[in-house]
């Protein structure tokens, strides 16, 4: 290697040109380098510059799996070196670092990409197998190389190195699972027949449009909830009435049922087991209890190399204190279990705060709290995916989101981001749902960042209010899709229809019964739909129905959605 250290990396137009042997020299020089730098760091030579033969951007790909906690260390290594981690849109967080710079080789400048990553990710099993594919596979390897020598001309102004990598991942996909690198669930579907039986777990509202997709289809429906008169109950054969913890209501449950979903994940362990006994549950247990306790999720979270806001486990006032001190103020304190449409957390602005945060939490005395800097984001965004029986993840268009105090108020969808954003979004979607080994539909609550980047706020392995736009908003609804996905059918195209915009319709003032005014104003625009879930009771900012409109754009419906559930509101 001759002038080394790394120099700055420089964003280029994608090229397409011949394969340069000199790439690989690049690469066993540099796996000597940060193998001595951090000693013991294995380095693999991956991408098109590691294939001999193939044209391209000759770009070094190199890789390194290490345990998450020995990320941060491989980072300061690369960085001594003169690597930075990229930064801006499609930013790749911390647990799973791009680090990237120029190596000067016989006068001629190499850019190189390090890529590490913790091995639940599983990712370079799949590097370097598909890498050995197109190295045995010559015709796979020419038809990567047309695949990518299109992608190069077509761009518009040369301008093809941003979406060059979102519209390559489509034929690297394509591969992975016809190699077998990438494999269907453990717990695979087999096809189920209308007039099986599904059972959910809960009988909420997301139970009950559940099931009106359902019915549609011609399944049979039983729901468990605590009251018999839950929205699930207008759609349901039966409700089996329990709480959402009680095993042998759970197991009469499974026992009916074909297979066994849940529509909210606070539902016991104890009883999603007990459920699973009588029929498969999807998704699974692992991604219940993946998801259901924030500590977990957290871990989890880390463990496939995305991230979250900075975070702490916490007990006790002074450890507390001592996580506002390396997080920063304002921290939210979050309950690890049972918080919903921000219940259980409280934000802390003062040291002097963390006693009261604490203590609206249910008291600090030994149980684990989860400590969490608070992010100053662009925007709220979700993405909410399906992952079907042979594996693959389809993700729809995201939704950008906005919260009052904590719960949902309107979504717009699809979001108006950059397509590098959406294929960023579509990728984590993409990871989360192969690490939870989904079946069914999962959403990804996001933080877009004020640089670009996509951080994971929360995980929910199920339908999402933010997902209500696709009902009406695009070709098969969220319903239809979990309920295709479990039942072992093949997923509905989620193209959307046009901008959506979705407005909850929340409870207000005391509680007493339900009565909706104001209908006929809202649909005097023939393009709203109301929902209403048929709860008996309001209250103050309980979750009573939404509204959708689909338009021309997102100001557009968001207007008209906005004006009809103006027009709504709650007797008495
Ligand atoms: P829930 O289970 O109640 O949905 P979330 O953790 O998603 O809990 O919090 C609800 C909302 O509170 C988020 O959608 C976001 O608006 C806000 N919020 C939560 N955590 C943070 C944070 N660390 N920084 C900024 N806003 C946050
Ligand atoms: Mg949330």
């Amino acid at each position: 290697m001759s002038d080394l250290p790394i120099r700055s990396y420089e964003t280029l137009p994608a090229t397409f040109s011949p394969w340069d042997p000199r790439t690989v020299d690049v690469a066993a020089g540099l796996a000597r380098l940060l193998g001595s730098a951090r000693h013991g760091t294995v380095v693999h030579h991956v991408g098109s510059s590691a294939v001999p033969g193939l044209p391209g951007k000759n770009v070094v790909d190199l890789a390194v799996e290490a345990d998450p906690d020995a990320i941060p260390a491989i980072t300061e290594a690369a960085v001594s070196l003169g690597f930075a981690p990229q930064d801006g849109i499609a930013f790749f967080g911390p647990a799973r670092p791009l680090l990237r710079g120029t190596v000067i080789h016989e006068a001629t400048p190499f850019r190189v990409h390090l890529h590490v990553m913790p091995p639940a990710r599983r990712e370079l099993p799949e590097l370097l197998g598909f890498r050995d594919a197109l190295r045995a596979d010559h015709a796979l390897r020419d038809a990567y190389a047309e695949a990518k020598r299109r992608i190069v001309e077509d761009a518009p102004d040369g301008d093809a190195n941003g979406l060059y990598t979102v519209r390559k991942s489509h034929f690297v996909e394509e591969a992975l699972y016809r190699l077998r690198l990438r494999l269907p669930p453990a717990d695979a579907p087999v096809p189920l027949a209308p007039g099986s039986t599904i059972g959910i777990l809960g009988g909420g509202q997301l139970g009950r449009m559940l099931g009106f997709a359902a019915r549609a289809m011609g399944y049979r429906i039983v729901a468990l909830d605590p009251d018999p008169a839950c929205p699930t109950a207008a759609v349901a054969d039966e409700i089996v009435v329990g709480r959402y913890d009680d095993a042998d209501a759970a197991r009469r449950l499974g026992a009916m049922s074909d297979v066994v979903t849940y529509e909210l994940e606070h539902v016991g362990l104890a009883a999603a087991e007990a459920a699973a006994a009588g029929a498969p549950l999807r998704p699974g247990l692992a991604a219940l209890a993946a998801t259901q306790d924030r500590l977990a999720e957290r871990r989890f979270i880390r463990s496939i190399g995305e991230w979250t806001a900075p975070w702490r486990e916490v007990r006790g006032v002074a450890e507390a204190e001592a996580a506002a001190d390396a997080l920063g103020l304002p921290m939210r304190l979050k309950s690890p279990v049972g918080g919903y449409d921000g219940r259980s957390q409280v934000r802390v602005v003062s040291l002097e705060g963390i006693a009261a945060g604490a203590a609206a939490l249910g008291g600090l005395d030994g149980r684990p709290l989860l400590a969490e800097a608070e992010i100053d984001y662009e925007a709220e965004l979700s993405v909410v995916c399906a992952r079907d029986r042979d594996g693959r993840v389809l993700a729809y268009p995201m939704s950008r989101n906005v919260h009052d105090a904590g719960v949902l108020a309107e979504s717009v969808a699809p979001a108006p981001v950059h397509p590098l954003v959406a294929h960023d979004a579509r990728a984590i979607a993409d990871s989360v749902a192969r690490g939870l080994d989904l079946v069914g539909v999962m959403t990804v609550e996001l933080f877009q960042l004020r640089g670009g980047g996509l951080m994971i706020n929360e995980l929910a392995p199920r339908v999402h209010n933010s997902g209500h736009w696709t009902i009406e908003g695009a070709a098969t609804s969220q319903f239809e899709q979990h309920l295709r996905a479990i039942l072992g059918l093949p997923l509905g195209s989620v193209e959307p229809h046009g901008v959506a915009a979705m407005t909850n319709l929340l409870g207000t003032g005391m509680d007493r019964p339900a009565r909706l005014a104001g209908l006929d104003a809202a649909l005097a625009d023939p393009g709203v739909h109301v929902h209403v879930y048929g709860k008996r009771r309001v209250f103050e900012r309980r979750k009573m129905g939404h509204v959708t409109v689909v338009g021309r754009d997102a100001d557009e419906a968001l207007a008209r959605a906005r004006r009809a559930h103006d027009a709504l509101s709650w007797e008495g």
